[in-house]
């Protein structure tokens, strides 16, 4: 099932969609409240008729999660992101946070801040935590995903490579953009999913999921060793090479620049940079 936020007529909603079409689910709460109540909703979404779908480009399609309580991201995931980095494969996860406040919708400007030239993209598989967990074995992960959906962990690379700390350049606002939508944890394999990038229409990033250095089991294994998962966490799994950073000569993105995030099954995100004003 594909399960989307959207706005309709000022009002937000939670909607399936089903092809081009959208349907609402009459669902009132966050769709953080509604993962943690999966169970018992989901044979109900499941008997949803078509009468009033809508057209998909009748809505104005936001972030399915709003604010997640966490966003967590690993760092020098994909064997060619790491050599195009000129760095040693990790012997262990390197993790770091978005904050909240970076969330962006799926077609929404992306802003390059005040005083920054640096802002590049990083197209990635972003699972979204259902059931809550602490010391979750690689094993019994795959039962602790709700779902997932594109991301671009935007990030500033002179903020990233300030100190030995990632976080504030990885946190800029707009730069978590999410969606289009949420695709079940039943109906796609996280490590056979093929992901692209484009910077106006040129394909700058395109690999797979395979290639992971450390698989999404893994990698709730190793946070969950720390800190208990909860319905509507985030998890960016990593970029693959061909970063705007590592290009020569390095290209960072523009005001005017279209960046487009594709995950094979999962749909597609497109933002327009813009300058902050
Ligand atoms: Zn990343």
């Amino acid at each position: 099932m594909k399960i989307a936020s959207y706005e309709q007529e000022g009002v937000r909603r939670i909607g399936v969609v089903r092809g081009d079409s959208i349907v609402d689910t009459g669902f009132g709460g966050s769709m953080i409240e509604l993962i943690a109540r999966w169970d018992e909703v989901r044979p109900a979404f499941e008997k949803l008729d078509d009468n009033g779908a809508l057209p998909l480009t009748n809505v104005r399609l936001v972030a399915p999660i709003a604010r997640p309580g966490k966003i967590f991201a690993i760092g020098l995931n994909y064997a060619d992101h790491i050599a195009e980095s000129k760095m040693e494969t990790p012997q262990r996860q390197v993790w770091f946070t978005k904050a909240q406040t970076s969330i962006n919708g799926p077609f929404d400007p992306i802003l390059i801040a005040r005083n920054t030239v640096t802002a590049d993209y990083e197209v990635e598989l972003v699972a979204v935590i259902g059931k809550r967990g602490k010391h979750i074995a690689a094993e019994d992960a795959h039962e602790h995903v709700f779902g997932y959906c594109v991301g671009n962990d935007v990030t500033e690379r002179m903020w990233q490579h300030a100190g030995p700390q990632w976080s504030l350049g990885k946190s800029f606002d707009t730069h978590a953009p999410i969606g289009p939508w949420i695709t079940t944890a039943d109906e796609a394999d996280p490590h056979t999913l093929d992901l692209r990038c484009f910077v106006n229409g040129e394909q700058r990033q395109s690999s797979s999921t395979r290639h992971l250095v450390f698989d999404l089991w893994q990698q709730i294994e190793h946070l969950s060793a720390a800190m208990t998962l909860e319905p509507g966490d985030l998890i960016f799994t990593g970029t693959p090479g061909g970063v705007g950073a590592a290009m020569d000569p390095r290209q960072f993105l523009k005001p005017g620049d279209i960046v487009r995030c594709e995950i094979e099954g999962l749909g597609a995100i497109e933002g327009v940079m813009e300058a902050e004003a």
